[in-house]
């Protein structure tokens, strides 16, 4: 690590940035699953970014499509002009979303593909009510931060809307975690019933869900807990919006969509991170009905700039023509399997979630259910000594997150899990001395 940039990095950046590990990493190289730092130490990336490079590092088709643009000379101009890209990739993203009738904006983050999503439904519904899940992220701008049900990350306490929470992801934690599958969704819906009867005048413009809460610790619902929502939402009018940031693109091994574990295709998803395999590229799909209800002009500058769209087109034809949602459930399901077996014997693992390559590890004091925050850094850092990059999240900051490239090999994924299992037995050890 350089002294010299972290102390620059201290001086020139927010004290709110966060980031990771006692010495932070600076990256300078990557090749498949695999980066390299400053240091010249290699690492196996098994958290993508942040879920951002969905396929991996230096993949030729995609740099390909990149470098194809950049030397046109032609970087951007305005989205005032036709963009072929944007053009193609809007129609390919709407052809995969289900919809009947699809739309596509594009933004440069997730933040604003949320935003576009809740100025789009509050204008359609005409109301500025709206709701969200309890332990939720969706960004960082206002309207994002407000449905943001996660005090760690709610850097401002000002929404422009009128915001109402329900029990929906967090299982691990919630008063009916102990119910069947079946109980706790019908638990879930009494809770939104009565969140819409009490906190509302029923006139609700949407409801904003993850289908896998990513910054809240990949939080995961049972199958059809959304689709159970919609039927309650359809009797009010209120829309549904998936926010697919972290779970869209096959990541969740058996649906391209993570919304689709859950039977339902809602009126808005919005999607970024993936997409452009580290592009910096987000956006909204929507029914033409809803997305063409503004009726001021809107623009963003750099939304579906042609660098952006032809590598995020790059990178969508190369994760469907190599089955990469395929390899993610193949894969996601050895590791799940493989960690919940550690997790009988490991008792600092209170609960091991998720689908595909997006799993949770949840580290709690044993015997208890008490968050174990520390134990996860400790993780963390000895993971990232025997070569292994890992993410953390959650309401308390105690659960590893583990979504590595899709790309992901076998041997790669055994890797990861040795490494895993050395590391939380070792911190579980540390615990007792
Ligand atoms: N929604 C979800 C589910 C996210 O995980 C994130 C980013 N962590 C966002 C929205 C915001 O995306 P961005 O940081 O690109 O603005």
């Amino acid at each position: 690590m350089s002294e010299t940039l972290l102390a620059r990095h201290r001086a020139a950046l927010p004290s709110w940035l966060a980031l990771y590990y006692d010495e932070p990493i600076e990256i300078v190289s990557g090749r498949g699953r695999h980066v390299t730092d400053a240091d010249g130490n290699e690492y196996l990336d098994f958290f993508a970014g942040v879920l951002t490079n969905a396929i991996g590092y230096d993949i030729p088709e995609i740099s390909d499509a990149i470098r194809r643009q950049v030397d046109t000379g032609v970087l951007h101009t305005s989205t005032l002009y036709l963009i072929r890209k944007q053009v193609e990739l809007a129609e390919r993203i709407g052809e995969l979303s289900g919809m009947q009738n699809p739309k596509v904006f594009f933004t440069n983050s997730g933040t604003e593909a949320n935003e576009t999503a809740l100025m789009l439904a509050t204008q359609y519904r005409r109301s500025h009510q709206v709701l969200a899940l309890r332990n939720s992220y969706h960004g960082r701008g206002f309207g994002a931060l407000g449905v943001t049900g996660n005090r760690g990350w709610s850097a401002s306490a000002l929404s422009p809307f009128q915001v109402s929470y329900v029990q929906g992801s967090y299982r691990y934690r919630s008063p009916f975690r102990d119910l069947s599958d079946a109980d706790y969704i019908a638990a879930c819906v009494d809770d939104l019933r009565e969140v819409i009867e009490t906190t509302t005048s029923g006139d609700v413009a949407c409801l904003i869900a993850e289908p896998i809460q990513g910054v809240g610790g990949f939080a995961t619902p049972p199958d059809g807990l959304l689709g159970a929502f919609a039927e309650v939402l359809e009797e009010h009018g209120i829309l549904l919006i998936s926010d697919e940031v972290q779970t869209g693109w096959g990541r969740t091994g058996e649906h391209f969509w993570g919304i689709q574990a859950h039977g339902v295709t809602p009126a808005a998803m919005t999607f970024a991170k993936g997409l452009g395999n580290g592009l910096a590229i987000g956006g909204v799909v929507a029914e033409a009905e809803l997305m063409d209800c503004l009726t001021a002009n809107s623009i963003s500058t750099f939304g579906g700039n042609p660098v952006a769209t032809g590598g995020a087109l790059a990178a969508l034809e190369y994760l469907l023509d190599h089955d990469l949602q395929g390899n993610a459930a193949k894969l996601g399901g050895r590791l799940l399997e493989g960690l919940r077996t550690h997790a009988e014997r490991c008792a600092l693992i209170g609960d091991v979630r998720g689908k595909g390559l997006m799993i949770g590890v949840e580290l709690v004091e044993p015997g208890t259910r008490t968050p174990a925050a520390a134990a996860a850094g400790r993780v963390m850092e000895l993971a990232k000594q025997r070569g292994l990059l890992v993410g953390k999240g959650g309401l308390y900051g105690n659960v590893l997150r583990l979504a590595p490239p899709m790309t992901l090999t076998e041997d790669e994924a055994e890797q990861a899990l040795h490494v895993l299992i050395e590391t939380t037995t070792q911190a579980e050890q540390e615990l007792h001395r």
